[in-house]
């Protein structure tokens, strides 16, 4: 008999920890995963794909307004928010469902309960000890939350998919992701969005001139965003939240979201007792074999604090899979170029250096475009595209794509391929254009 109940038990199954535990079970290995919540951790749950059924729904009052500038009698209703939220919920459920089944159909054994390591090979189940070859952590994260006076009367994105009733006024703090795609969500929703950043702009870490343009379009479309300020206290009155900002303002909100950024989920999980080392940052520190100092003991995905997208975590897990068991001579993966996509209105896609980066170490030029689309001269809708490439003077590489416009994620993955394979701006003129789309923009650009 082995000294072993698995061979992998995983912690978390979520987008990592369910790809890492099926693949390896279809391997002949043998698996556990535990999971305390619903199966498909934040992004199946709280995360990607309810905000996108969020994005999806918001947007269907302006595409009344642009039929109606194309001719149709058309006209919507109000918006009926519990029977959104109903329906979301019953997708959500078909989802974990999904998950279940495909855990189920590669002999992964499910254990729908908190797990936490009680020695290098063994974790605590419920009441069950289970000793494992290999433990792989996927726990992921969980909304950070500022300290001041009220924050328990704000919300998170944790609880905003499931409020009961559509806020009237929302205040979102943070200017990240997840503000913006919830400013966008809301305001098309029709609610009145107020975004409240530190600094003097919204997506720092992104392209200025991107950034400057997606902040353009938001206030015209309503959102209000107050920069350089913070809240002092929120207290409830009246049936509302009331803040007092940093600057002294006082204003009443349905709700308040705080959208400032995720911390890990490393707390009792017996990290400490086993001296398991984290990062200044409070992450899973590892090697490049995703190894932390505990031989035997791995961690991927939000939890080691490199990059907190979904995708990755699952390329990080396939890259363990191929290492443990399909003969790779390493599970690390290439974080170079990794395409990102922002579903505010308008979306923002974008791969490689921004021009503030690029500038710092190359001689570069930088090709814009900033125009109506096709589709909006008759709709009377005003929002615009912006595109702009950053190229490497000498060699003519591409260095950086950015876009502010309708469908820019979409229209991102198939240049993120064209970027990592090294394409040059040559390559990009090279191409004929398909006409009339938006995108052949890309191929013309001087
Ligand atoms: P982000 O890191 O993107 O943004 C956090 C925001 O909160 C920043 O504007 C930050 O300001 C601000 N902030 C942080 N601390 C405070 C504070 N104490 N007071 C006021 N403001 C504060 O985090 P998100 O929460 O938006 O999203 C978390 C992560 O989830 C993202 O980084 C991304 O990796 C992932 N995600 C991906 C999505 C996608 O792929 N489309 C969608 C949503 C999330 P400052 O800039 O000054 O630091």
């Amino acid at each position: 008999m082995s000294e072993f109940d698995f061979d992998l038990f995983v912690i978390g199954a979520g987008s990592g920890g369910v790809r890492a535990a099926r693949k390896a079970a279809t391997e002949g290995i043998k698996v556990g995963i535990a999971e305390e919540k619903a199966l498909g951790g934040t992004c199946v749950n709280v995360g990607c794909v309810p905000k996108k059924l969020m994005v999806y729904a918001s947007s269907y009052p302006q595409q009344v307004k642009n039929a109606q500038g194309y001719g149709w009698d058309a006209s919507i209703g109000e918006f009926d928010w519990p029977a959104f939220i109903e329906k979301k919920n019953a997708e959500i459920l078909r989802l974990n469902g999904i998950y279940g089944n495909l855990l189920d159909n590669s002999g992964v054994t499910l254990f729908k309960q908190r797990a936490h390591l009680i020695e290098p090979n063994v974790v605590k189940v419920g009441d069950k000890r289970i000793r494992a070859k290999r433990i792989l952590i996927a726990v992921g994260g969980q909304p950070f939350v500022p300290e001041f006076t009220g924050n328990d009367l704000c919300i998170t994105s944790d609880d905003v998919f499931y409020l009961p009733t559509q806020p009237k006024d929302l205040l979102i703090v943070g200017a990240g992701y997840i503000a913006v795609e919830f400013a966008g969500v809301f305001n098309g929703m029709g609610t009145n969005v107020d975004i409240l950043s530190r600094k003097n702009t919204i997506l720092n870490e992104f392209d200025r001139s991107t950034v400057d343009f997606l902040t353009q379009q938001m206030q015209e479309q309503g959102i209000n965003i107050l920069f350089e300020n913070g809240i002092e206290r929120v207290i409830e009155k009246d049936g509302k939240k009331q803040v007092t900002f940093k600057d002294g303002q006082i204003k009443s909100y349905d709700e308040i979201l705080l959208a400032t950024g995720r911390t890990t989920a490393v707390d009792n999980l017996g990290l400490k007792d086993l001296g398991i080392e984290l990062t200044k940052t409070r992450a899973i520190q590892v090697d490049e074999n995703y190894q932390t100092n505990i031989k035997d003991i791995y961690a991927i995905g939000d939890v080691i604090g490199k990059v907190q997208l979904t995708p990755v975590a699952i390329k990080e897990a396939m890259g363990l899979i191929g290492y443990w068991y399909q003969g790779a001579t390493s599970a690390k993966i290439d974080y170079n170029n990794i395409p990102t996509a922002v579903f505010c209105q308008p979306n923002i896609g974008t791969v490689g250096m921004t021009q503030e980066q690029a500038e710092k170490e190359n001689d570069i030029q930088v090709y814009e475009s900033n125009f109506r689309p096709m589709s909006n001269t008759i709709s009377g809708d005003t929002s615009r595209m912006y595109m702009k490439l950053i190229v490497e003077k000498q060699s003519q590489k591409v260095l950086g794509w950015h876009m502010c416009g309708q469908d820019a994620g979409e229209m991102l993955q198939g240049f993120a391929v064209a970027i990592k394979m090294g394409a040059t701006k040559h390559d990009f003129d090279s191409v004929i254009g398909i006409h009339p789309t938006a995108a052949e923009e890309w191929v013309t650009l001087n």
